[in-house]
């Protein structure tokens, strides 16, 4: 096994994950397979119980693991599936290294964070890079390990010494430490500064550890003096600095590491450079046949320059894109996007795959009630405009009754309105709520999240949840839904499946005895789980695109495969459902495009879209919240 380390300095929010799961795209395209772990720092046991709007999304696992956002990055860059373990935090280590000192496992020795810690960290570290994360049998190649947080932290000092030991565990040759920095632009005189670069590489080398390869965040290109001086300053060699500049979105990060030959840096200090000299074929100019034969004789599995063609055609497709579909966001506004992170991700993903331009109008989901009509009338109206000049609108997921009236006129305003919906776990139960008033004439209807005494639950606490322990207590990770009726729209979209896996993370459910009168109405639970009392996924056949599920779809969607209902809701907006329907598969959609195989790209510079600052992720806003 191989390990490639990467850290942060200077300043967090270089986007330090995505190009950790960047470097994993290169070598995955270098023909490695590539596991990888995310270290955080904190005390926390998992990211569960942290407020995404302090700490961005919790992202969920297959295995129900809540984890930190990162994994996401890593899972949808690599199309991998990780497991809880590989998220580190400092709440799990200590947690391993208290239960084994209660077993009586130390012997009676004094427990110490070095070693007992900076051993479990190690132990930790080795034991889940063995596990398989791509489907195919055997422990990957290379296990890309990011350090979060930025050098000098407090909280990560045992990493740092954990990882240093750890770089003579493996030995030379195993270990590759790529140092994420910043290289500022100062604005008066417009000349790239080193000065914080070199400090960071400093401390670094102070605790232990020695950067093989410095990747420098600046707004431009850097320049060959700044280059030479980081490399003379730094004792870093000038090949092995690399330059990742704003981008229009973030799918180039992979290209610029290829264009810059990281992979080459990466691969040689891991010893794999001769091998993969050994099996280098030209793909253009030899035939498959030619390359298979050279993977056959070389020892390693590397054996071709990067394969990026696709992932190089998508990231142009995206940059090209310019005919807009508008989504409206109708959530709990922060002002920090990466609270619904991977709901964006799979907007995008599927806006690609309709070679759409999204654009993404933030709704903050209580400036549609009432109250703020007579508070701030203004705000109000702007809310409203915003979702009545929407394509499309989603309700995303989330907990707590702030914003749970302005989202249910939301959820009406599309049904009535015929304006392409989807919901998303509590958006679904939104959805249901919002038909049983109205339709039902149920005026009181409500969750018993929202207000237990309600004399109508029409959603309700499930009966294995816990009300008085928050981690880890919901009903969390993948489970399979079955599709009741196979001639509807989510099943169609899911490819005429018989069942589908997601995941899932909530507590209450749709009450199943309210379900044959919600039915009656027209309200059609077309899917639910094996004892086909809980409800999965509702649609509403007489609409154009009404769906809610209970799962969150965004955590499996994928660049180059967009998430079933995504795609449907996207499809929809821009007035393709029944395209999206025919070809059944999003990835179809990708080659054939939607228009006799024309693409609908042009290139446009359109100057009311900006794109945001540098983390781009190629997503663009009305402003209203983070530029995405
Ligand atoms: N609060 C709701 C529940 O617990 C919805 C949760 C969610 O949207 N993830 O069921």
């Amino acid at each position: 096994m191989k390990y490639v380390l990467v850290t942060g300095g200077v300043v967090s929010g270089l986007g330090k994950g995505v190009t950790a799961s960047s470097i994993g795209v290169i070598l995955k395209a270098c023909g490695l397979r590539v596991t990888s772990i995310k270290i955080d720092p904190y005390l926390n046991t998992d990211a569960g119980t942290m407020s995404p709007f302090e700490h961005g999304e919790v992202f969920v696992l297959d295995d129900g693991g809540e984890v930190d956002l990162d994994l996401g990055n890593y899972e949808r860059f690599l199309d991998i599936k990780l497991t809880r373990d590989n998220n580190i935090t400092t709440g799990k280590i200590y947690q391993s290294v208290i239960d084994k000192e209660r077993r009586g496992d130390y012997l009676g020795k004094t427990v110490q964070v070095v070693p007992h810690i900076t051993d479990a960290i190690q132990d930790w570290i080795e034991r889940v890079a063995m596990i398989p994360v791509d489907g195919k049998e055997g422990p990957a190649d290379v296990c890309v390990i990011e350090l979060g947080g930025t050098i000098g932290d407090i909280e990560s000092m045992p990493f740092i010494e954990a990882l240093g030991q750890f770089s003579y565990r493996v030995g030379p040759g195993n270990f590759c430490l790529i140092h994420v920095s910043l290289v500022p632009v100062l604005n008066v005189v417009g000349e790239q500064k080193t000065k914080p670069t070199q400090h960071s590489v400093r401390g670094l080398r102070g605790l232990g550890l020695t950067p093989n390869i410095l990747a420098c965040r600046s707004t431009k290109v850097l320049e060959e003096n700044v280059k030479a001086k980081l490399a003379q300053f730094c004792h870093i060699p000038a090949e092995n600095i690399v330059t990742l500049h704003d981008v229009p979105n973030i799918w180039h990060i992979p290209l610029l590491l290829r264009d810059q030959k990281a992979h080459e840096a990466i691969l040689k200090e891991l010893n794999l450079l001769g091998h993969l000299l050994c099996g280098y074929v030209d793909i253009a100019t030899s035939g498959p046949t030619i390359s298979a034969s050279i993977f056959n004789l070389s020892i390693c599995s590397v054996a071709r320059k990067p394969a990026l063609e696709l992932w190089t055609a998508r990231t142009k497709v995206c940059d090209m894109l310019h005919d807009p579909v508008r989504i409206a966001m109708v959530g709990k506004y922060t002002g920090l996007s990466d609270s619904y992170l991977s709901v964006l991700k799979a907007l995008l993903h599927a806006s690609v795959a309709c070679h759409r331009k999204l654009i993404v109008e933030w709704v903050a989901a209580g400036d549609l009630e009432d109250a703020t009509a007579i508070e701030a009338p203004d705000v109000y109206k702007a809310a409203w405009d915003l979702l009545k000049g929407a394509d499309g609108v989603l309700v995303p997921g989330g907990f707590g009754d702030r914003g749970v009236q302005g989202k249910i006129l939301a959820a009406k305003y599309a049904r009535e309105n015929k304006v392409p919906f989807l919901g998303i776990c509590l958006g679904m139960q939104i959805a249901v709520i919002e038909f049983a008033r109205s339709v039902l004439g149920m005026c009181d209807t409500n969750s018993t999240e929202f207000d237990p005494e309600t004399s109508h639950p029409c959603v309700v606490f499930m009966p294995e949840g816990s009300k008085t322990h928050m981690g880890a207590t919901m009903r969390l990770g993948s489970r399979r839904t079955y599709f009741k009726v196979p001639d509807c729209k989510s099943a169609k979209l899911y490819g005429n499946a018989s069942f589908v896996d997601e995941r899932h993370r909530h507590r209450y459910e749709v009450n199943p005895d309210m379900v044959s009168q919600l039915e009656n109405a027209g309200l059609s639970f077309v899917g639910r789980d094996e004892t086909g009392r809980r409800m999965e996924i509702v649609e509403l056949p007489s609409h154009p695109y009404f769906i809610g599920v209970q799962f969150h779809p965004e955590f499996k969607s994928r660049p180059g495969k967009p998430s079933a209902v995504f795609l449907g809701l996207i499809g929809a907006a821009c007035g393709h459902l029944e395209a999206v329907l025919k070809y059944g598969h999003a990835s179809k959609l990708l080659t054939k495009g939607l228009s006799n195989g024309k693409p609908m790209v042009k290139i446009h510079q359109n100057g009311n879209l900006k794109p945001s600052n540098g983390s781009l992720n190629g997503v663009y806003s009305n402003g209203n919240g983070v530029h995405y």
